[in-house]
Protein backbone atom coordinates (compact mmCIF):
# COMPACT_ATOMS: atom_id res chain seq x y z
CA UNK A 1 0.00 0.00 0.00
CA UNK A 2 2.44 2.19 0.92
CA UNK A 3 4.51 1.68 -2.52
CA UNK A 4 1.11 2.41 -3.96
CA UNK A 5 1.10 6.13 -2.80
CA UNK A 6 4.87 6.57 -3.29
CA UNK A 7 4.05 6.08 -6.91
CA UNK A 8 0.80 7.95 -6.92
CA UNK A 9 3.32 10.93 -4.92
CA UNK A 10 5.75 10.45 -8.03
CA UNK A 11 3.04 10.82 -10.62
CA UNK A 12 1.89 14.07 -9.10
CA UNK A 13 5.30 16.02 -8.86
CA UNK A 14 6.02 17.58 -11.85
CA UNK A 15 9.11 15.40 -13.32
CA UNK A 16 11.70 18.23 -12.91
CA UNK A 17 11.46 18.63 -9.10
CA UNK A 18 12.34 15.28 -8.53
CA UNK A 19 15.02 15.29 -11.69
CA UNK A 20 17.10 17.92 -10.85
CA UNK A 21 15.79 20.86 -9.41
CA UNK A 22 18.43 22.96 -10.93
CA UNK A 23 17.91 26.12 -12.51
CA UNK A 24 19.77 27.37 -14.97
CA UNK A 25 20.13 31.41 -15.14
CA UNK A 26 21.78 32.08 -18.41
CA UNK A 27 23.78 35.65 -18.83
CA UNK A 28 24.32 37.23 -22.19
CA UNK A 29 25.67 40.99 -22.79
CA UNK A 30 25.63 41.80 -26.94
CA UNK A 31 23.08 40.51 -29.10
CA UNK A 32 24.76 41.46 -32.53
CA UNK A 33 27.16 40.54 -35.29
CA UNK A 34 30.85 40.89 -33.49
CA UNK A 35 32.84 43.93 -35.38
CA UNK A 36 35.72 44.62 -33.45
CA UNK A 37 34.46 46.48 -30.51
CA UNK A 38 34.84 44.99 -26.93
CA UNK A 39 35.82 41.00 -26.54
CA UNK A 40 34.06 38.60 -29.30
CA UNK A 41 33.22 36.48 -26.51
CA UNK A 42 30.85 39.13 -25.28
CA UNK A 43 29.29 38.54 -28.58
CA UNK A 44 25.79 36.30 -29.23
CA UNK A 45 24.98 36.94 -32.35
CA UNK A 46 20.69 37.07 -33.22
CA UNK A 47 20.89 34.25 -35.63
CA UNK A 48 22.33 31.95 -32.48
CA UNK A 49 20.34 34.10 -30.15
CA UNK A 50 16.88 32.93 -31.68
CA UNK A 51 17.94 29.25 -32.63
CA UNK A 52 18.65 29.20 -28.58
CA UNK A 53 15.08 30.42 -27.64
CA UNK A 54 13.75 28.15 -30.00
CA UNK A 55 15.76 25.59 -28.57
CA UNK A 56 13.57 26.30 -25.33
CA UNK A 57 10.38 26.89 -27.06
CA UNK A 58 10.75 23.40 -28.46
CA UNK A 59 11.92 21.80 -25.33
CA UNK A 60 9.29 22.51 -22.49
CA UNK A 61 11.47 25.84 -20.79
CA UNK A 62 9.39 28.32 -19.25
CA UNK A 63 11.43 31.73 -19.28
CA UNK A 64 10.78 33.54 -16.14
CA UNK A 65 11.38 37.22 -14.89
CA UNK A 66 12.73 37.76 -11.12
CA UNK A 67 9.10 38.60 -10.08
CA UNK A 68 8.34 34.68 -10.98
CA UNK A 69 11.12 33.53 -8.57
CA UNK A 70 8.25 31.82 -6.71
CA UNK A 71 6.86 29.87 -9.22
CA UNK A 72 10.43 27.70 -10.09
CA UNK A 73 8.72 24.65 -8.36
CA UNK A 74 5.76 25.57 -9.89
CA UNK A 75 6.55 25.70 -13.66
CA UNK A 76 7.91 22.96 -16.33
CA UNK A 77 11.79 23.27 -16.81
CA UNK A 78 12.25 27.04 -15.24
CA UNK A 79 15.24 29.25 -16.81
CA UNK A 80 16.16 32.81 -16.53
CA UNK A 81 17.47 35.01 -19.54
CA UNK A 82 19.22 38.03 -18.13
CA UNK A 83 21.44 40.54 -20.36
CA UNK A 84 24.30 42.88 -18.30
CA UNK A 85 25.35 46.24 -19.37
CA UNK A 86 22.02 47.56 -21.07
CA UNK A 87 23.23 47.90 -24.96
CA UNK A 88 20.98 48.79 -27.90
CA UNK A 89 21.13 45.84 -29.02
CA UNK A 90 19.57 44.31 -26.85
CA UNK A 91 16.58 45.03 -28.76
CA UNK A 92 17.31 42.48 -31.32
CA UNK A 93 16.86 40.01 -28.05
CA UNK A 94 13.72 41.54 -27.85
CA UNK A 95 12.37 41.61 -31.36
CA UNK A 96 13.24 37.86 -31.59
CA UNK A 97 11.42 37.08 -28.18
CA UNK A 98 8.07 39.25 -29.99
CA UNK A 99 8.65 37.06 -32.74
CA UNK A 100 8.95 33.38 -30.98
CA UNK A 101 5.73 34.19 -28.16
CA UNK A 102 3.31 32.07 -29.33
CA UNK A 103 -0.16 31.18 -27.06
CA UNK A 104 2.29 28.39 -24.98
CA UNK A 105 5.41 29.96 -24.89
CA UNK A 106 5.63 33.35 -23.64
CA UNK A 107 9.48 34.29 -23.15
CA UNK A 108 10.16 37.03 -20.74
CA UNK A 109 14.09 38.29 -19.82
CA UNK A 110 15.74 40.31 -17.47
CA UNK A 111 18.01 44.03 -18.81
CA UNK A 112 20.22 44.78 -15.89
CA UNK A 113 21.10 48.30 -16.68
CA UNK A 114 23.51 51.09 -15.71
CA UNK A 115 21.19 53.93 -14.50
CA UNK A 116 23.70 56.72 -15.32
CA UNK A 117 24.53 54.89 -18.60
CA UNK A 118 21.03 55.01 -19.68
CA UNK A 119 20.47 57.22 -23.40
CA UNK A 120 24.00 56.84 -24.11
CA UNK A 121 24.93 56.56 -28.05
CA UNK A 122 25.91 52.33 -27.51
CA UNK A 123 23.00 51.97 -24.91
CA UNK A 124 19.28 51.44 -24.47
CA UNK A 125 17.23 54.75 -24.24
CA UNK A 126 14.29 55.37 -21.80
CA UNK A 127 12.03 55.39 -24.64
CA UNK A 128 13.51 51.88 -25.68
CA UNK A 129 13.13 50.74 -21.80
CA UNK A 130 9.48 52.15 -21.67
CA UNK A 131 8.36 50.53 -24.95
CA UNK A 132 9.96 46.73 -23.79
CA UNK A 133 8.51 46.81 -19.76
CA UNK A 134 5.28 47.89 -21.38
CA UNK A 135 5.05 44.97 -23.79
CA UNK A 136 5.00 42.79 -20.51
CA UNK A 137 8.38 41.00 -22.18
CA UNK A 138 10.90 42.60 -20.12
CA UNK A 139 12.04 43.33 -17.38
CA UNK A 140 14.59 46.38 -16.49
CA UNK A 141 16.69 45.99 -13.49
CA UNK A 142 19.88 47.11 -12.06
CA UNK A 143 23.23 47.06 -12.79
CA UNK A 144 24.26 49.83 -10.51
CA UNK A 145 24.47 53.25 -11.18
CA UNK A 146 28.10 53.21 -12.72
CA UNK A 147 29.38 49.87 -12.90
CA UNK A 148 31.97 50.22 -10.27
CA UNK A 149 33.63 47.03 -8.24
CA UNK A 150 31.33 47.17 -5.89
CA UNK A 151 33.55 45.41 -3.36
CA UNK A 152 36.12 48.65 -3.53
CA UNK A 153 33.51 51.52 -2.99
CA UNK A 154 32.07 53.43 -0.46
CA UNK A 155 28.96 54.85 -1.79
CA UNK A 156 26.53 52.26 -1.51
CA UNK A 157 23.60 54.96 -1.82
CA UNK A 158 24.49 55.82 -4.68
CA UNK A 159 25.44 52.83 -6.59
CA UNK A 160 22.22 50.55 -5.30
CA UNK A 161 19.28 52.93 -4.13
CA UNK A 162 19.47 55.94 -6.13
CA UNK A 163 20.18 53.67 -9.33
CA UNK A 164 16.99 51.44 -7.97
CA UNK A 165 15.02 54.63 -7.72
CA UNK A 166 16.35 56.20 -11.19
CA UNK A 167 15.25 52.74 -13.10
CA UNK A 168 11.87 52.62 -10.75
CA UNK A 169 11.20 56.09 -12.22
CA UNK A 170 11.34 55.22 -15.67
CA UNK A 171 9.43 52.04 -15.92
CA UNK A 172 7.05 52.19 -13.15
CA UNK A 173 7.56 48.94 -11.67
CA UNK A 174 9.73 47.19 -8.74
CA UNK A 175 13.59 46.97 -9.27
CA UNK A 176 13.92 44.24 -6.99
CA UNK A 177 16.91 42.46 -8.89
CA UNK A 178 20.68 43.81 -8.77
CA UNK A 179 23.56 42.07 -10.87
CA UNK A 180 26.94 43.08 -9.59
CA UNK A 181 29.38 44.31 -12.02
CA UNK A 182 32.29 42.25 -13.07
CA UNK A 183 30.41 39.27 -10.79
CA UNK A 184 32.05 40.54 -7.69
CA UNK A 185 31.04 40.75 -4.14
CA UNK A 186 31.84 40.04 -0.50
CA UNK A 187 29.73 40.26 2.90
CA UNK A 188 29.52 43.75 2.67
CA UNK A 189 28.41 44.29 -0.95
CA UNK A 190 25.71 41.10 0.07
CA UNK A 191 24.61 43.58 3.43
CA UNK A 192 24.10 46.20 1.61
CA UNK A 193 22.14 44.60 -1.67
CA UNK A 194 19.64 43.42 1.42
CA UNK A 195 18.69 46.98 2.07
CA UNK A 196 17.28 47.42 -1.11
CA UNK A 197 16.86 44.38 -3.64
CA UNK A 198 15.43 40.88 -2.92
CA UNK A 199 17.96 39.03 -5.37
CA UNK A 200 21.42 39.23 -6.06
CA UNK A 201 23.07 37.97 -9.61
CA UNK A 202 26.97 36.92 -9.42
CA UNK A 203 29.11 35.02 -12.02
CA UNK A 204 29.40 31.97 -10.43
CA UNK A 205 29.19 29.44 -13.56
CA UNK A 206 26.43 26.95 -12.45
CA UNK A 207 23.05 26.41 -11.99
CA UNK A 208 21.19 27.45 -9.63
CA UNK A 209 19.94 24.52 -7.14
CA UNK A 210 18.33 25.54 -3.82
CA UNK A 211 20.73 24.17 -0.70
CA UNK A 212 19.28 26.59 1.80
CA UNK A 213 21.80 28.81 3.00
CA UNK A 214 22.05 32.23 4.12
CA UNK A 215 22.13 34.41 1.34
CA UNK A 216 21.45 32.43 -1.50
CA UNK A 217 19.36 34.70 -3.28
CA UNK A 218 21.78 37.37 -3.18
CA UNK A 219 24.74 34.75 -4.46
CA UNK A 220 22.30 33.75 -7.57
CA UNK A 221 24.92 31.84 -10.04
CA UNK A 222 24.87 32.62 -13.98
CA UNK A 223 26.04 30.84 -16.70
CA UNK A 224 27.44 33.16 -19.83
CA UNK A 225 26.68 32.28 -23.52
CA UNK A 226 29.32 33.01 -25.52
CA UNK A 227 29.91 33.71 -29.17
CA UNK A 228 31.82 30.13 -29.28
CA UNK A 229 28.55 28.36 -27.65
CA UNK A 230 27.46 26.30 -30.00
CA UNK A 231 23.64 24.82 -30.05
CA UNK A 232 25.10 21.56 -28.63
CA UNK A 233 26.78 23.70 -25.97
CA UNK A 234 23.99 25.75 -25.24
CA UNK A 235 21.68 22.20 -25.04
CA UNK A 236 23.99 20.85 -22.35
CA UNK A 237 23.51 24.19 -20.55
CA UNK A 238 19.94 24.21 -20.16
CA UNK A 239 19.44 20.51 -19.75
CA UNK A 240 21.89 20.50 -16.81
CA UNK A 241 24.04 17.54 -18.38
ZN1 LIG B 1 28.63 44.66 -16.44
Amino acid sequence: MRKFFLCLLLLLIPSHAWAQGKVPILVYHFIDEFKGLGSKELYVTPENFEKQIRYLREHGFTLLPFERWQDIDKVNKPIFITFDDGYKNNLKAFDIFQKLRTEQFQPTGTIFVISDFIGQSIRLSESDIKKMVDSGIISIQSHTATHPDLTKIKDYDYELRKSKEKIQKITGKPVIALSYPYGNWNNKVVMETRKYYRFGLTTTPEAFTKKGIKDELYLLPRIYVKYSTTLDDFAKIVEGD
